[in-house]
């Protein structure tokens, strides 16, 4: 299909850039998967488009990139609310999570991928169980998602290793390359050195990304401290995995060195302040770790502990965190923050040809109607403080339009959702069958 986006205001996005970008009287071009053209309307070549979206005076920028998520979680929604992550994930999350299925799996994928089209978020970072079914979630969707397999082992069984390398072998690279396959170890508590070892040798062997989180709580910190003589980033760094690409979820309490150490690897930050602050488990020193070179990514994490896959709620608090706690309004641009929130994250997940709206890249780009920002006075301040996730009126994938106007072209939303309610229901109702047997 090629197709013509018009009467749009557009920017290319950014990486590391001091200020957004904006080009008046826009247009972009797509043939296929790919964008042609993306600049002025006067400079854009002769193009023959089978298909005219009218932006209507709309923003066009990057598609979002959640780049910590747990998808089906949405079927958790709500679930053990105002508890300590250690006493959330053992006591309200594990003991649903034993019940899962492949069904149960697909619903809440289907659910969070329409939640996320519909807040323009084009590609995600996931690491969940019952992965074939998140993948033909995606397949089906037209989405695009790193897919990890969440490997736990706590008796050098390595039991989760071989269905996180059969996933590998199944998807990667597959649905026309939006699905990539990543080595997701659950972190420093729920693993073994055996397990990271294999982890590391698989990663070298394939070329696969890491996937993993790192001191999200004060507790995460300690017990490693206690248990392997060092913090998380650090025991990463003994075993050799930071020599890896390694995407590291949270980051909470990290020290000035570690923060160094970090950015000298590359490794990319991914900052989940709800998350973070709905368990308590602190903020995330992002202005120190931008300062330093490290690279920041954005995400939701899982439903449960959010509630919802809305990215713009972090795009707006990533700045305002920082602000408020070093007490300085000068930390953390809008450029910095929207350069988290795509063309980072994007570069996490392993393509080098996405998050910039450029000829060549890959065609996910998403339409923001920025008449809510009323005058306009200041374009970048508005995209990270005034927009919302509602403002979306259009999100694309790989050049096919997979929502506009409250239209999804590949789900159906009604559907989705009593699925959805159906399969959450039977997870809790075998939750609580398994608890009352074991009561007797
Ligand atoms: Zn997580």
């Amino acid at each position: 299909m090629r197709t013509r986006i018009k009467n749009i205001v557009m920017t290319p996005g950014v990486t590391t850039e001091a200020h957004i970008p904006f080009i008046d009287d826009a247009e972009i071009l797509i043939d296929g998967q790919r964008i042609v053209y993306a600049g002025k309307k006067t400079e854009a070549p002769a193009f023959e488009a089978q298909q005219e979206i009218d932006g209507g005076g709309a923003l066009a920028m990057p598609g979002l990139t959640n780049c910590h998520t747990h998808t089906p979680m949405t079927l958790l929604r709500s679930v053990g609310s105002d508890l300590t992550l250690e006493d959330w994930l053992h006591n309200a999350i594990f003991p649903l999570e034993k019940h899962l299925t492949d069904d149960t799996v697909k619903a809440g994928t289907d659910l969070g991928v329409m939640e996320m089209l519909r807040f323009g978020t084009t590609s995600f970072n996931d690491m969940y169980m019952h992965m074939d079914s998140e993948a033909v979630s995606v397949q089906e969707t037209g989405m695009r998602a790193l897919l990890g397999y969440g490997i736990v082992d706590f008796d050098e069984s390595c039991s989760d290793f071989p269905p996180a390398l059969e996933l590998m072998e199944k998807w990667n690279h597959k649905a026309n390359d939006r699905i990539r396959v990543s080595l997701a170890p659950h972190s420093e508590t729920c693993t073994t050195k055996k397990l990271l070892d294999r982890v590391l040798d698989a990663s070298l062997r394939y070329d696969l990304p890491i996937h993993i989180h790192i001191s999200e709580t004060q507790c995460d910190r300690d017990d490693s401290l206690k248990r392997q003589g060092l913090t998380p980033p650090k025991y990463l760094e003994s075993i050799g995995m930071l020599e890896r690409p390694v995407i590291a979820a949270h980051c909470v309490w990290l020290t000035d060195e570690e923060i160094a150490l970090f950015a000298q690897k590359g490794v990319v930050i991914v900052h989940n302040p709800i998350s973070n602050l709905k368990l308590a488990s602190g903020v995330a020193p992002i202005a120190k770790m931008l300062k330093a070179g490290c690279k920041i990514a954005l995400g939701t994490d899982g439903v449960a502990s959010n509630n919802n896959l809305n990215l713009w709620e972090e795009m707006k608090l990533m700045p305002l965190l920082q602000k408020g706690t070093m007490l300085d309004p000068t930390v953390v641009s809008p450029a910095q923050t929207v350069a988290a929130a795509t063309s980072t994250g994007a570069m996490a997940l392993g393509y080098r040809d996405l998050g910039l709206l450029k000829a060549g890249n890959l065609a996910d780009i998403i339409l923001v109607d920025m008449d809510r920002c009323c005058p306009g006075n200041d374009r970048e301040s508005d995209l990270v403080y005034t927009v919302q996730g509602t403002d979306v009126t259009m999100t694309m994938v790989d050049g096919k339009v997979l929502y506009h106007n409250g239209i999804y072209t590949t789900l159906q939303p009604e559907l989705v959702k009593s699925r959805a309610k159906k399969e959450a229901e039977a997870l809790f109702k075998r939750a609580e069958k398994a608890k009352s047997g074991a009561n007797k």
